[in-house]
C-alpha cells in the first residue's frame, strides 16, 4: 500500500491523506491548541500503547481539554487503524486537537475535540548512526520551564524544541541538548537523556524539563532487571561531558549513543557497552511486548 493509499482516522471516519483536512479555524493549528503522541508498532504489536494513551489522557486533562473517546475506545480506534493500514511495522501520530471555534483565545468556544490517527510507514534511522553514534550539540534555546508548561504535558506546543532542532541542524547534526533556566540538563528536542558514569546510569527527573518518555520508562525498567542502577537526579554539562557513555531515548530513535557533545568527544568517541547491552534488551523487549493488531495472525508467522 503506497502512502497516498492510507487511510486516516478523523473523528470516527476513514479518508485518504487528500481528504483528511481540519479546518484553519482549529485551535490546534491557531494555536498550538492540543496535545500528541507518537507510537510505535513493531511485527503487529503496538508498543506500550497504554502508557501512551496514559500520556494522551493526563495530557488532556492538564490542559482541561476532553477527549470525546473512552481509552478503551481509542486504543480499538488505534488498533483497527492500524489493521485498516495493513501494517506490521509502523509510527503512528494520534493528535487531539482543541477543535475549531473563533480567533480568540478562548477554549470555550471550540465546538469538539479533532481526534486524528496517522499510520505510517516507519522510517528508520540509518544503522550506521547505532554502529557509530550520533554527535549532538547543546542549544542555545533553553526548555520551557516546567512552572510555565509541565514537560509531561505532551502539548502542540514544540516550538521551543522546534528552535533548538534548528541550532542542531544548522550546527549540522540532528539532535541538540537542552538545558532548562537553571543550567541543568532537561532532555534533547524530541529525545530524553541518559549518561553512565562508574557503572551507574543517571537521566534527568521530570521536574527538571524531561518529558517522562515511554521509551525512558523502558529503559529505565530493563536496566533494572539486567541488574544496573538508573538514578534519576538533576545534573549539568560538565556530567554529561566527563560521562564514560551518553545515550538518547525515544520512540522513533530507539536507543541512539552519543559519541559528541559540542566539541567533545565522549570518553573514546565509541558506542558504549551499558547502551549496546540496553539497546539489545530493547529490541527483544518489542518483539514480545505490546498490544496485538492481529491476534489471529499470532502463532502463524512464528
Ligand atoms: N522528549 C521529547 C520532547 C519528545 O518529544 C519525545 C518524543 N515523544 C521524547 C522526549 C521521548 O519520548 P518517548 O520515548 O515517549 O517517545
Amino acid at each position: 500500500m503506497s502512502n497516498s493509499e492510507r487511510y486516516i482516522f478523523l473523528n470516527g471516519e476513514y479518508k485518504t491523506k487528500e481528504q483528511a483536512t481540519v479546518s484553519v479555524f482549529d485551535h490546534g493549528f491557531l494555536y498550538g491548541d492540543g496535545v500528541f503522541e507518537g507510537i510505535r508498532v513493531y511485527s503487529g504489536n503496538v508498543f506500550r500503547l497504554r502508557e501512551h494513551l496514559d500520556r494522551l489522557y493526563d495530557s488532556a486533562k492538564a490542559i482541561l481539554l476532553t477527549i470525546p473517546y473512552t481509552m478503551d475506545e481509542l486504543e480499538k480506534h488505534i488498533v483497527e487503524c492500524v489493521r485498516k493500514n495493513d501494517l506490521t511495522d509502523a509510527y503512528l501520530r494520534l493528535v487531539v486537537s482543541r477543535g475549531i471555534g473563533e480567533l480568540g483565545l478562548d477554549p470555550d468556544r471550540c465546538s469538539s475535540a479533532n481526534v486524528v490517527i496517522i499510520a505510517d510507514q516507519v522510517r528508520l534511522y540509518p544503522k550506521s548512526l547505532y554502529e557509530q553514534g550520533l554527535p549532538i550539540v547543546t542549544a542555545s534555546t533553553r526548555r520551557i520551564s516546567p512552572d510555565a508548561l509541565d514537560p509531561r504535558v505532551k502539548s502542540l506546543n514544540y516550538l521551543n524544541n522546534i528552535l533548538a532542532k534548528i541550532e542542531a541542524k544548522q550546527a549540522g547534526t540532528e539532535e541538540a541538548l537542552m538545558l532548562n533556566s537553571s543550567g541543568y540538563v532537561a532532555e534533547c528536542t524530541a529525545d530524553n537523556i541518559f549518561i553512565v558514569k562508574k557503572g551507574i546510569i543517571y537521566t534527568p527527573p521530570s521536574y527538571v524539563g524531561a518529558l517522562e518518555g515511554v521509551t525512558r520508562k523502558a529503559i529505565i525498567d530493563l536496566a533494572g532487571k539486567l541488574g544496573l542502577t538508573v538514578t534519576e537526579e538533576p545534573f549539568t554539562l560538565q556530567s554529561v561531558y566527563t560521562a564514560d557513555e551518553v545515550f538518547i531515548t525515544g520512540t522513533a530513535a530507539e536507543v541512539i549513543p552519543v559519541v559528541k557533545v559540542d566539541t567533545r568527544q565522549i570518553n573514546d568517541g565509541k558506542p558504549g557497552p551499558v547502551m549496546k547491552q540496553l539497546l539489545e534488551a530493547f529490541q527483544k523487549l518489542v518483539k514480545i511486548e505490546g498490544t496485538q493488531c492481529y491476534p489471529e495472525k499470532v502463532g502463524l508467522s512464528k
